[in-house]
C-alpha cells in the first residue's frame, strides 16, 4: 500500500477532522504569511489561524517577548491568580485600548477560547436579566459547546449536538442588500404581543461581520438600529468579536465604525496574537454580577498569552499605523475582487478591511477554487452554509507583494475551476 502523508492521523485521529481533507500534507514551520510543509514546500497562507493569527506566525516581535518571559521562569500557569504578566496586559489594554476608545468595560478571563467568552457572555446575561432567551441571527456562528451552539444559525453544527438545543430565538441577519433603513418592526410586534409565545429575551448577540457564516456584513445602520432595539426593550446586547475584533476589520472592535457600545464583548482568537488560546469577556461594571468564583475554570490564567498579548498590543496598537494600514490594504483587495467577479459570472464578493469572501452560485466551484489555490500554494478555507464562500483572511501583517501573490493565484485558481 502506498503511504499517504497523513495515514498516522488517519488511523488514530477521529474522523471529526477537517483541515486536513482540504490540505493533505503536512505541515512543520510557520513565519509571518508562510507555512511550510514537511516536505519543503511554502503555502501562503490566507486563512490565519481561522483569523487567530492577525500578526502572522511567529511574529519576531511577539516570540522575543515570549522566549525572554520563559528564560527567566515567569509564571506559566496561573489559574486567576494576579500575576506580573496579567498586571501587565491588564494595564495595557487599559490604556491602549479601552481608555482611547472612552470604552467603560471591567474584564473577565472566561477560560482558553472563544466558546468560553460565548458562554460566560450568555450566562452573565442570562442572571443579570432572570430570564432564558437571547436572540440571535441567521448564519450566525459563535462555538461548539452547547450554549453557544445553541445562538449558532448553522444546521448541520447544530445537528452534532444530537439534542435539540433550546432558548435561542433566532432573527434574520442584516439583508444588507435590500438598501433599506432598517426598523425592526415586526420584532417589535412580537415583543409587544404577549400572546405570540415569544418569551421576552434577555439578550440579543450578533457579528458584525458574520466570518463562518459567509462573510456577511452588517451596515453600521442596522448595528444602530439593533442597538436601539435593545435598549427600547431591556435587553443586553453582546457583540460577538471572536473572529472580527483586534484589527481584522479595520479597527480593533469591529463594532467602532457603527459607533455603538454594546454591553458586553467577546474577544479571543487573535488577541494573543501568537495561537495562544485566550479569551476575553468584556462588560459594563454594572454586570460584574457574579460571586467570586461562581464562574471558574483552571485555564483561565495563560500567562504566556498575556505575555504575548501585550507586546501586540504595544507593536501594534500604540498608535493607528495598524489601523490605517488594514484599511488601506482592505481597499487594495476590494478593488481586485472586484474586477475578478466582474470577469466570472456567478461570483459576487464582499469584506471589510482584511476580511473578504467571494461568493459562487455553485458551492461546489468554491471547494474546487480553494483546491486549486492548494496546489499553487494558497491555504484559503470556505464559509457560508453551503460552503459557497472562499474566505480571506491574511495576516494584517501581510506584505503588500505577498497580498498580490494571494489574489494572482486566487485569480488562477478561479479560472482552472
Ligand atoms: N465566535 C465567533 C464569531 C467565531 O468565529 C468563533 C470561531 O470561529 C467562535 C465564536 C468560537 O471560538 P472557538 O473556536 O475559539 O471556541
Amino acid at each position: 500500500t502506498i503511504e499517504t502523508p497523513l495515514s498516522t492521523f488517519e488511523l488514530l485521529e477521529s474522523e471529526v477532522r477537517s483541515y486536513c481533507r482540504g490540505w493533505p500534507v503536512v505541515f512543520d514551520q510557520a513565519r509571518g504569511s508562510h507555512l511550510w510543509s514537511e516536505d519543503g514546500r511554502r503555502y501562503l497562507d490566507f486563512f490565519a489561524g481561522a483569523g487567530s493569527l492577525n500578526y502572522g506566525h511567529n511574529n519576531p516581535v511577539l516570540k522575543r517577548a515570549l522566549l525572554d518571559y520563559l528564560e527567566r521562569d515567569g509564571v506559566t500557569h496561573g489559574l486567576d491568580m494576579a500575576t506580573t504578566a496579567k498586571r501587565a496586559f491588564l494595564e495595557s489594554f487599559h490604556d491602549l485600548v479601552l481608555k482611547p476608545r472612552d470604552l467603560p468595560y471591567k474584564v473577565m478571563f472566561p477560560g482558553p477560547t472563544g466558546t468560553n467568552a460565548v458562554e460566560s457572555a450568555l450566562k452573565l446575561a442570562r442572571k443579570a436579566k432572570g430570564r432564558e432567551s437571547v436572540v440571535s441571527f441567521t448564519n450566525a456562528f459563535h462555538g461548539m459547546t452547547l450554549g453557544s451552539l445553541a445562538v449558532t444559525g448553522n444546521a448541520f453544527k447544530r445537528a452534532g449536538a444530537g439534542i435539540p438545543l433550546v432558548h435561542g430565538t433566532p432573527m434574520p441577519f442584516d439583508d444588507y442588500l435590500d438598501g433599506q433603513v432598517p426598523d425592526f418592526l415586526w420584532f417589535e410586534r412580537l415583543l409587544a404581543d404577549t400572546g405570540s409565545g415569544l418569551n421576552h429575551p434577555a439578550a440579543v448577540i450578533v457579528e458584525t461581520v458574520q466570518g463562518e457564516g459567509g462573510i456577511n456584513v452588517a451596515r453600521p445602520e442596522w448595528l444602530r438600529g439593533l442597538a436601539a432595539l435593545c435598549a427600547r426593550h431591556d435587553m443586553l446586547l453582546i457583540v460577538d468579536d471572536i473572529q472580527m475584533g483586534c484589527g481584522r476589520t479595520g479597527s480593533f472592535f469591529s463594532f467602532e465604525e457603527a459607533g455603538i457600545t454594546p454591553d458586553i464583548v467577546t474577544v479571543s482568537k487573535s488577541i494573543s496574537g501568537y495561537g495562544l488560546p485566550m479569551a476575553l469577556t468584556l462588560f459594563r461594571p454594572e454586570l460584574d454580577l457574579w460571586e467570586p468564583g461562581e464562574h471558574n475554570g483552571t485555564f483561565r490564567g495563560n500567562n504566556p498569552a498575556f505575555v504575548t498579548a501585550t507586546a501586540a498590543l504595544h507593536a501594534y496598537w500604540a498608535d493607528q499605523e495598524t489601523e490605517l494600514r488594514t484599511r488601506r490594504l482592505g481597499e487594495l483587495v476590494e478593488q481586485r475582487l472586484l474586477a475578478l467577479c466582474a470577469e466570472h459570472t456567478g461570483t459576487s464578493c464582499r469584506g471589510r478591511g482584511l476580511v473578504w469572501g467571494v461568493e459562487f452560485e455553485d458551492p461546489a466551484r468554491a471547494s474546487e477554487v480553494c483546491a486549486r489555490a492548494f496546489e499553487r500554494g494558497l491555504l484559503l478555507e470556505t464559509s457560508g452554509p453551503e460552503g459557497e464562500v472562499v474566505k480571506l483572511l491574511p495576516a494584517l501583517t501581510v506584505s503588500e507583494a505577498e497580498l498580490d501573490e494571494g489574489l494572482d493565484i486566487l485569480d488562477r485558481a478561479v479560472r482552472a475551476s
